[in-house]
């Protein structure tokens, strides 16, 4: 050991903590907590006491605390020590020394990228296009593109593969080609955001509509920035100043109002201030520090995919950070594969491509969906152990229900202290009662747990809502409106809860609750169906089964049924087998004959009624 008497300034170990703060991953090294010494430089992956830090650089105890002591800072034997106490006892005791992270990379998309700064370049901006339809999101996307081709002939740009690069000023913007929220909100309801930047697009002449105020609720709960181009200003009716008014209304505010929302005039058919627009997103851009490191395996999000009858599965990646290689082992959501092909947005052939580039890819072994995260791998093996890891988690994970909020799942979430935000989405008869129910809903909100109303607005609950409520784990709240069985069946299917009401203080008492984490399910009975018995079988050792017409709704294997004889209740059960013919069914529907057994019951008669109920959260 020597001695080393230099000094170091707090900057400089929190430097070379950051310098030497690399990643680890437990395929390299699978042990899980470690300290040793190694050439002269201390590795350790998890905080130590003093004891723990004296043994593994073999300083004695009492020489640490002396040091710490001279340092201002008293501490006794087994006290855990920070990871800035480390570094400067290592340095003080001559040992570099360095923290490695242990990293599940099954679980790449959690991984914090926090690297030295000085490995970050400048990236350029993901742009995505949104707002009303025929305001000129299709017009606005294309004429930035064709502007790309040289002569603007349109034939060299028909290779679209979902985003392209648009180069301005010497620096490059890429646009994701699918204007509209459906991709957008599919892809966030898969938990990736992708786009730093969302380009509304406002006719002028007519003015916010209702998709406006959808593509604004969308960039503001997935953070992105928004910048308005106020399009067809070479329509007589263009009145931008109205737009300004109508935008300041919902929160998205010009500068020239105080805010610092970027507004561009522009005329996708004239062509006229697409420069400018080109000018804001670069200038958001530099004000947004949009850096990636591309010293390092590419991570990044499938933007669209295919089964190519030729080339097999192809799919369209957005690299977010670190450097994409043809040759490269990939994992793509579940599948892996290796990167066979790799070409761009005018089908060059690539054979790297660095942060915010989008690539068209074959090589995978099946095809992913639209969201799906990426990552790339040193092995093939890796990448197919963590493939496999990865379908077995998802497996593991549908079978046991969806992840997606539900009121009783805030209850429990709020009582162990572990949500703080409560998101929720309201739909009314009327705007007059929406705007009441966000505010009176918002000022529930206590200390710890805040209700945040994302979207209030007339109406219908639509598609759009459920895919909103999906992505940002919220609620819907139903005001005097009701959900058609597609809606529910949507809402079903991404598991978002949508409450229904038509008295207000039923509504806020309910959300009051589960704010205090009292909220408590009402379940209901709910009849099901009903049959009428008219032939009895007895079986042996079966039991006595009737032979029944349905006479209204239907009836399910296994639900809870009560046997009516002259209107009154001879048994309450279960309806333990339901047949029809010699067929087990699920369920037998009104008009239709089945046979059925109640569990534990044989005393059935011809003409007896069996009604089947279940039970169901009050709406
Ligand atoms: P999207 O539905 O938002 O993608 O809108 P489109 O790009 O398909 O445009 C809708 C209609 O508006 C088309 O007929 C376009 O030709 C027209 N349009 C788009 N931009 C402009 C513009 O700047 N000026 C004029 N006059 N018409 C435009």
């Amino acid at each position: 050991m020597k001695k080393n008497n230099r000094h170091f300034s707090k900057k400089a170990v929190q430097q070379r903590a950051r310098i030497n703060n690399v990643e680890r991953t437990p395929a390299q090294h699978r042990e899980k907590n470690f300290a040793k010494v190694n050439g002269g430089v201390f590795v350790y992956s998890k905080p130590l006491s003093v004891a723990e830090l004296s043994e593994a650089i073999n300083v004695p105890v009492p020489n640490i605390i002396k040091f710490l002591f001279m340092q201002g800072k008293a501490v006794t034997i087994n006290q855990m020590l920070d990871d800035e106490m480390i570094g400067t006892i290592c340095l003080e005791f001559g040992y570099d020394f360095k923290k490695e992270k242990i990293v599940d990379e099954a679980h790449f998309e959690e991984i914090e990228i926090d690297d030295d700064p000085s490995t970050l370049v400048e990236r350029p901006p993901v742009v995505t296009v949104m707002g009303h339809v025929d305001h000129g999101k299709t017009s606005i996307i294309d004429a930035i593109r064709q502007s790309n081709v040289a002569g603007g002939e349109a034939g060299g740009i028909s290779q679209a593969i979902g985003a392209y690069q648009k180069e301005h000023n010497g620096k490059k913007i890429t646009i994701i080609d699918t204007p509209g929220h459906a991709a957008f909100t599919a892809m966030r309801a898969r938990g990736a955001s992708v786009t730093d930047i969302v380009v509304l697009v406002v006719a002028a002449d007519d003015g916010v509509m209702p998709q406006t105020l959808e593509a604004i609720d969308h960039a503001k709960a997935a953070k992105s920035e928004i910048i308005v181009a106020i399009n067809k200003m070479d329509k007589p009716g263009a009145n931008p100043r109205k737009v300004k008014e109508e935008l300041l209304a919902h929160d998205v505010i010009a500068e020239e109002y105080g805010g610092d929302v970027l507004m561009v005039e522009c005329s996708a058919k004239t062509k006229d201030g697409l420069n400018d627009l080109l000018d804001a997103i670069l200038l958001k851009a530099e004000m947004m520090e949009l850096k990636a490191n591309p010293n390092r395996y590419a991570i990044g999000t499938v933007l669209e995919a295919n089964l190519d009858k030729g080339e097999g599965p192809k799919a369209t990646l957005l690299v977010q950070n670190g450097t994409l290689n043809a040759g490269d082992f990939v994992v793509v959501g579940d599948i892996y594969g290796k990167i066979r092909r790799m070409v761009s947005e005018n089908g060059g052939v690539l054979k790297t491509a660095g942060p915010s580039t989008p690539v068209s890819v074959t090589g995978l072994s099946a095809v992913p969906a639209a969201g799906d995260r990426f990552m790339a791998f040193p092995s093939e093996k890796q990448a197919k152990e963590i493939a496999e890891k990865r379908a077995l988690e998802k497996l593991e994970k549908t079978r046991s229900g969806t992840s997606a909020m539900s009121l009783s799942d805030l209850n429990s979430l709020v009582t162990a202290g572990q949500v703080e935000d409560i998101n929720v989405i309201v739909k009314a008869d009327t705007d007059g009662s929406a705007e009441a129910l966000k505010a009176s809903l918002e000022k529930l909100s206590e200390d710890n747990v805040k209700v945040k109303v994302i979207s209030a607005s007339a109406g219908a609950i639509s598609d759009n809502d459920v895919m909103l409520a999906s992505a940002s784990h919220a609620l819907i709240y139903g005001f005097n409106v009701r959900p058609d069985a597609r809606i529910k069946a949507l809402a079903e299917e991404q598991g978002v809860e949508i409450r229904l009401h038509r008295i207000i203080y039923e509504l806020l008492d309910e959300m009051k609750a589960a704010i205090k984490g009292k909220y408590k399910a009402e379940v209901v009975e709910q009849v099901t169906g009903q049959a009428e018995v008219r032939h009895i079988y007895k079986i042996t050792h079966v039991g006595t089964v009737a032979g029944s017409y349905v006479t209204s709704g239907l009836l399910k294997n296994g639900e809870k049924v009560r046997l009516l004889r002259d209107g009154a209740i001879v048994y309450e059960g279960v309806l333990e087998s339901l047949k029809r013919f010699k067929d087990d069914v699920k369920e037998v529907k009104e008009g239709y004959e089945c046979g059925l057994k109640i569990a534990s019951f044989n005393d059935v008669k011809e003409g007896d009624i069996v009604e089947g109920y279940e039970m169901v959260e009050k709406q």
